[in-house]
Parts: C-alpha cells; sequence; structure tokens
C-alpha cells in the first residue's frame, strides 16, 4: 500500500481480482480504505466466506462497479495497452475449482507481452493452452504461488519466457516454489524473481522491443 503512496497514486481506474480465495481477496479491503476505486473486475459469480461477503458490502458503499470477466474479453485500458481474458471459459463447468476460475489475463503494450495467470490449475490451464503460440510473452507470473499441481511445462513451451514471477506464499508454509519448477526455469535459463525474497515486483514496460521491459523490487 506504501508503494501507491510514494507513487503518488490515490485513484485507481480499475482493479482485476484474479479470484476469491482469502489470500487473493485479503489485501482489497485496506485498497478500497485508502485509494479511490472506480471499477473491479473479477471472475463473476459467488464465493462463500466472510471475506468475500465483506468485498460485495465494500462494492456497494463505495459505490464501485463489479464487471465479471470471460474468456476472450478484452478490456480498455486506453489505446496503448492491450489486455485479452484468457480465463475463465464463457461456460464455466462446476468442476472448476475456485482456483481454476482465476482470471488470466495477456498483457500487451508495444511489442511486450505480459502473461497473468492467477491460480489456474489444470483445467484452468487446458483453457488456456488453446490460445496456443498467442501465449507468445517476456514476463510470466507463475500460477498458484508456484505449486506443483499448477506445473505444466506446454505454458513454458508456448509463452517463452525470459522472466518468471512467483509469488510464494510465506506464512502457510506450502512448500512452494516446487523444486522441480525452480530447477525447470534454471535449465532454460529464465531469470525468477520471488515476492518473498524481494517483495513488490514493479514492472515497467517500454514495449520497442519483446525484452524490452525492466523489474524492479523493494529488497534484493
Ligand atoms: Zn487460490
Amino acid at each position: 500500500m506504501n508503494g501507491y503512496k510514494k507513487l503518488g497514486i490515490r485513484k485507481l481506474d480499475g482493479i482485476v481480482i484474479s479470484h476469491f480465495h482469502d489470500e487473493n481477496l485479503g489485501g482489497i479491503l485496506s485498497v478500497f480504505k485508502k485509494l479511490d476505486v472506480q471499477k473491479v473486475w473479477d471472475p463473476g459469480g459467488e464465493y462463500d466466506s466472510s471475506l468475500f461477503r465483506e468485498y460485495l458490502e465494500a462494492l456497494k458503499a463505495k459505490k464501485i462497479q463489479r464487471k465479471a470477466l470471460r474468456a476472450e474479453d478484452t478490456i480498455d485500458w486506453g489505446n496503448e495497452l492491450f489486455i485479452e481474458v484468457l480465463n475463465p471459459p464463457k461456460f464455466q463447468p462446476s468442476f472448476f475449482s475456485q482456483n481454476d476460475r482465476s482470471v488470466v489475463l495477456l498483457l500487451k503494450y508495444g511489442l511486450v507481452s505480459g502473461l497473468f495467470l492467477g491460480d489456474i490449475e489444470k483445467n484452468g490451464i487446458e483453457e488456456v493452452l488453446r490460445f496456443g503460440n498467442d501465449l507468445s510473452a517476456g514476463f510470466i507470473k507463475i500460477p498458484n504461488h508456484g505449486s506443483i499441481s499448477s506445473l505444466d511445462y506446454r505454458l513454458f513451451q508456448f509463452s517463452l519466457p525470459s522472466t518468471a514471477i512467483i509469488s510464494p506464499e510465506k506464512e502457510c508454509g506450502f512448500g512452494n516454489p516446487d523444486p522441480k519448477l525452480l530447477s525447470y526455469l534454471s535449465s532454460k535459463s529464465i531469470k525468477v524473481f520471488r515476492t518473498d525474497e524481494s517483495g513488490t515486483i514493479k514492472i515497467r514496460i517500454f514495449g520497442n522491443n519483446q525484452q524490452d521491459f525492466e523489474i524492479n523490487v523493494d529488497q534484493r
């Protein structure tokens, strides 16, 4: 949160919420308190948790617009930025877990693409793999805290990223990221940034070529 203040940001045009698990929705209420948020995008539907109910109440109290995202939607964040939604699918099978319903975004700015995979697991990954070579990305946000249940090498074979961002869960101690994932990334010379080691990770995109972006971290 201090990061926003330092950057002089008081208002956010919108926030994308990947899905409704507590660790993903948790920080959002304090964001609503401190910043003027116009709109939220999320996977839609309901979720049975007290945090989700608080979330809906806060949206109502602050008159924040809520919109559900579906595969093939695009989000308009200005002319220069193209954002396509790759998941959840238009018709979500009931067996999809909350993780598999995660919003997945492909962001393009100039010649740089970034892939944000939420916490998708097997089913969500199958949905995303349909996009094949369109998944090509300079950087990729690894799904589900780097856990083994979300490790599918085909994601990397299509996206061929130079950089991977992992957000392991410090407190839960699930042993994430999985050592198999880390050794795969190092065998492919993919640079790794981890929120548990580096704190907030900021990506600045210039877009003149596919690798024309820089990553800044709080601490090293
Ligand atoms: Zn989750």
